[in-house]
């Protein structure tokens, strides 16, 4: 069997439980050595084969993987975050389906929630924004038009993007050519969970001069949107006039 697991934003201990258990059960492990944290393998059992799938192309991968399933061995191919957010797992899957090699999925925590909890933010604020956008800058891999930078800052959502803080002044741009003002709060983190964790606040127009003072030019999302400001409501949830399925509104 071929489990997909997530490892999580970094910190070895923000694996989850099962993620751990079959890294310990693991006869292989391929890891993404650019972003998963090495520490991460102190689960594995001497004597697991280890790779790091930094090098090597999905053929290699996949070989590697059919070669473990042809010898009765579990393996686990590590995935930093969550899989299913950037991590090219769809092609993986598809290729063990085509041959026949059963798989399963374990997800991990997104370095989107990992980089909310190091600026202590709220991405769901009752009056300031109820949607979170992930998105990246283009890079070598294409966005739809329809999904351009500057046609989703028109929504004023709250933002996170990924993968794009090597492009903070083109970034900065296209969010205000979209419609977000100069000065809307915004974020950087860098290595959120790591050890060498680092947070940037400062306002849309500033980040890319914050993020050149910081020295960060990779391994970080770009935060925007007005749930890093001060205002909001109060929660409708526990609002004390509020009665919902478990609790009565006060008289
Ligand atoms: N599947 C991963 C994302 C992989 S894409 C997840 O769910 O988090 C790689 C990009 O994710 C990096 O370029 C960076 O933008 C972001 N990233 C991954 N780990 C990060 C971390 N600990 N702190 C900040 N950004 C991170």
């Amino acid at each position: 069997m071929i489990h997909f697991v997530g490892a999580g934003p970094g910190a070895s201990d923000l694996i989850t439980l099962r993620g751990a258990r079959l890294l310990k059960e693991a006869g292989m492990i391929i890891y993404a050595g650019s972003l998963v944290n090495p520490e991460l393998l102190k689960y594995a059992e001497k004597g697991c084969e280890i790779y790091d799938s930094a090098g090597m192309t999905l053929d290699e991968v996949i070989e590697k993987l059919s070669d473990a399933h042809g010898r009765g061995i579990d393996a686990v191919r590590l995935h930093t975050g969550d899989p299913s957010i950037y991590g090219a797992i769809r092609e993986q899957m598809d290729r063990l389906k085509e041959l026949g090699i059963p798989y399963d999925i374990t997800p991990g925590v997104s370095s989107f929630c990992a980089a909310a909890a190091a600026a202590e933010a709220e991405y769901t604020l009752p009056s300031v924004s109820q949607t979170v956008i992930i998105t990246r800058m283009e890079g070598r891999t294409p966005v739809p038009d329809r999904e351009k930078i500057r046609s989703l800052a028109a929504h004023h959502a709250s933002m996170v993007l990924f993968l794009s803080s090597g492009m903070l002044e083109a970034l900065s741009s296209e969010l205000i050519a979209g419609g977000y003002e100069p000065d809307t709060h915004a974020a950087l983190v860098y290595k959120a969970s790591w050890p060498e964790q680092k947070l940037v606040r400062g306002r849309l127009a500033d980040i890319p001069r914050l993020a050149a003072e910081a020295g960060i030019d990779r391994t970080a999302l770009v935060l925007v949107g007005d749930f890093l400001g001060d205002e909001y409501e109060l929660s409708k949830l526990y609002d004390k006039h509020f009665s919902h399925g478990y609790r009565k509104a006060a008289e």
